[in-house]
Formats: structure tokens, C-alpha cells, sequence
């Protein structure tokens, strides 16, 4: 049955406005409701994250910022701890071909169950790039120094789209960029990998570079279109 009503029509223009903006908060609301995950879902979405993705997610809300906290879900840790190849690693450590790292790397013995600190001593000392345990640095510029192993060193000159790290070249190329928006960034740099003699690599995280990247052109779609526009001249 309809709700029109003499009333209605005698409504003034600024109070059917407000009407009008009122009813669309509430559908508003109404369609946040409905995309409240059912709660067995969100573990099954954080578990398909890469690391950075993991991290931008739980800083998204509380829900999700619990999900990911010592009192949520142990399986979420233990399965990303998993995904990058650690288990192994900390298998060679007790069986005794990984003793030698281990004291040079000050690892201390992890509680077996405490899968989101176990994950987080992994991660400290492991390359930024390959996720694999290394004792290599980069030289550090400004606050960023990172463990990054010499295959990942090298690759950084020709970055994959999974890579964490991208030379300048590819951060101006792939996202469009000036030099005055690289120079802010803290960066890190690596030893020219065609020849030594040559001019260092400077390397940048893609998180800053993308977030950049999207405060230059407004947002993550326009950066695609002007990287496309660019290559068909
Ligand atoms: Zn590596």
C-alpha cells in the first residue's frame, strides 16, 4: 500500500528535501547492514591475503582489526606463517642444519601455539621481498633499511607485479610519477646489479609509491588511465 497522502503533497520544498535526505540515510544504513559479513566468512577472506594486503585489512574497522588480534583466530596466523614457506625453515632450525643462523640471528625458542608472535619474529627476519630468512641489509636512507636477499636485490632492477620493492624508473613508469614525488619517500639503496661502478639502485616500498600514486591522480582508476594514455603515444 502506498504512503502518499495529502500530507505529502503539502510538504514544502526545503522539508520534502529533508525528507528525501533523511530516507536516504536510511536506506544507507540499511545497505551497510547488509553487507555485514557473516562471521565464518572474514577469517575465510583474511586467510587469502598477502602480507601487505593482511595488514591494510585488519587496520580497516574494529571487526576486522579484531580478526586479526591475539584473541582472534589462531588459524589465521598459523596459516599465513604457512603460506610463506616458514614451517620448513623452522623444521631445518631443530632438526640442526639451521643452528648457525639461528645464533647469528638471535632467534629465540617460540611458544608452539603462539602462531601470531611466531609470525612476527619470522617476518622480522626475513628478506622484505622472497619472505625467506636472510642476515643481508640494504643501506638504509632516511628510516628505511630492510633485509633483502642478493636474488631479491637483483630482481628489483626489473620488478614483477608482485613485488614489494620498485626501482625509480618503475615507480615513475607504472604510476606515473616526478621525481618530486618520489624524493619525500623513504627509500633504501642496493648496489647496481648490471655493474657495481654504476650509479646505486634507489628502491621504494609499491605501498608508498601506490598511495602517492593515487593522492597525484585522485584515485587507484586514474593512475591506470593516464599509464595507459602515456603508452599509446
Ligand atoms: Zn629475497
Amino acid at each position: 500500500m502506498s504512503n502518499f497522502s495529502v500530507n505529502n503533497c503539502m510538504e514544502t520544498k526545503p522539508a520534502a528535501k529533508h525528507r528525501a535526505r533523511s530516507d536516504a540515510r536510511v536506506a544507507s544504513a540499511g545497505a551497510e547492514k547488509d553487507f555485514t559479513l557473516p562471521a565464518d566468512v572474514l577469517p575465510a577472506v583474511l586467510r587469502h591475503l598477502s602480507h601487505d594486503a593482511l595488514f591494510c585489512a585488519l587496520q580497516l574497522c574494529k571487526m576486522w582489526h579484531a580478526a586479526g588480534s591475539a584473541a582472534g583466530p589462531a588459524a589465521l596466523w598459523e596459516e599465513h606463517y604457512h603460506q610463506r614457506g616458514w614451517q620448513q625453515h623452522h623444521q631445518q632450525q631443530h632438526d640442526g642444519s639451521g643452528q648457525l643462523e639461528a645464533a647469528h640471528t638471535g632467534q629465540q625458542q617460540l611458544q608452539p601455539t603462539d602462531w601470531r608472535e611466531r609470525y612476527r619474529q619470522q617476518y622480522s627476519l626475513a628478506c622484505y621481498q622472497c619472505f625467506q630468512p636472510t642476515q643481508r641489509h640494504t643501506l638504509a636512507v632516511g628510516s628505511l633499511r630492510l633485509r633483502l636477499c642478493r636474488d631479491c636485490s637483483s630482481a628489483a632492477a626489473s620488478p614483477q607485479d608482485h613485488h614489494r620493492l620498485l626501482s625509480e624508473a618503475a615507480s615513475k613508469t607504472f604510476y606515473c610519477l616526478k621525481q618530486t614525488d618520489l624524493d619525500p619517500l623513504p627509500r633504501c639503496v642496493e648496489p647496481n646489479p648490471i655493474d657495481p661502478a654504476f650509479s646505486p639502485m634507489r628502491l621504494y616500498r609499491r605501498l608508498d609509491v601506490r598511495r602517492v600514486a593515487i593522492t597525484r591522480w585522485g584515485s587507484w582508476e586514474a593512475v591506470q588511465a593516464e599509464y595507459w594514455r602515456r603508452r599509446k603515444r
